[in-house]
């Protein structure tokens, strides 16, 4: 097994330095990014990956140079040449390099491609399902976030307060509402319902929310209702869990200072949780 980085067409030396000061990654975060979960050997949901790979590039007005096929074809070279079998791949897409200029010029820029397959410690995925602990804190960040931008700062400064605390991550609130996590998103079980924050522009249209929307709640009978949740709410909820592509469903037990529910993982949650880690096992294109 070893770990494998791609850049603009060859393999390199995953130290190597490569990256021109004047990219616009490097100087501006102008850029995009994907990540995808390798189970048992195979990327999972990579179509879906995909898809918003190329909405975020549409909405970032970045030129897509590369078709699905060969897109696919890349990652399952990647996963082939490096044995790995449980682990990730990161993915992401600059606009160009050019002289530093906050306005860009589509015709002079050719966008830059990075791509890294690593290994993941399931251990300490299987750990995440005994339950973490969440701060909450204001949603900062500007009003795009369903784009997947290399842009980041508000979410790495939420991200770093959490766990300075401890905390696995933070739950964000804008006006009073709870939009998602800090790097996840935010689901709430009321009376055995399950809520979530609408998809819209405030949100990152995570692939692991849209499975637990259209596969893992249907088939565990349980109903998802799309709507914006309160504080108060949030604070009441019997369970509460973050999902994303790394630690899938993930319990939380402990909010600021509060208890969630009875302080242990929910029946619901983990009924979730259980479901898609089934579904990540068959695999889904
Ligand atoms: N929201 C944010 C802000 C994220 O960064 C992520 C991904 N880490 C998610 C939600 C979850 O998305 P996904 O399920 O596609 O990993």
């Amino acid at each position: 097994m070893k770990e494998l980085t791609y850049f603009n067409g060859e393999f390199i030396e995953p130290g190597a330095k490569v990256v021109s000061v004047d990219d616009r990654g490097y100087c501006f975060g102008d850029g995009v990014y994907e990540v995808c979960r390798v189970v048992n050997g195979r990327c999972f949901a990579l179509s879906y990956h995909q898809d918003r790979l190329y909405r975020s590039m549409r909405e970032m007005d970045i030129p897509v140079r590369m078709t699905p096929d060969d897109l696919t074809e890349l990652h399952e070279i990647m996963i082939e040449q490096s044995d790995i079998t449980e682990g990730y791949i990161y993915l992401q897409i600059t606009r160009g390099v050019a002289p530093r200029h906050h306005a860009y010029d589509r015709s002079k820029l050719e966008p830059q491609m990075l791509m890294y397959i690593r290994p993941l410690d399931l251990d300490t995925i299987a750990a995440y399902g005994k339950g973490v602990k969440a701060i909450t804190l204001p949603d900062e960040r500007w009003l795009h976030c369903s784009i997947k931008s290399l842009n980041l700062v508000p979410n790495i400064l939420a991200q770093t307060k959490a766990e300075k605390k401890s905390a696995y991550s933070a739950i964000l609130f804008r006006d009073n509402i709870c939009t998602e996590g800090a790097c996840s998103n935010v689901f709430a079980v009321k009376d055995g319902i399950l809520y979530t924050y609408p998809a819209n522009d405030l949100i990152l249209k995570g692939i692991t929310r849209q499975m637990i929307a259209t596969r893992v709640a249907p088939s565990c009978g349980v109903t998802l209702i799309e709507k914006e949740c309160d504080r108060e709410f949030i604070e009441q909820a019997d369970e509460l869990f973050f999902t994303d592509t790394i630690g899938g469903v993930i319990p939380i037990v402990k909010l600021d200072r509060m208890q969630v529910g009875d302080g242990k993982p929910g029946p619901v949650t983990m009924r979730l949780r259980e479901s898609l880690e089934k579904v990540m096992l068959e695999g889904l294109p």
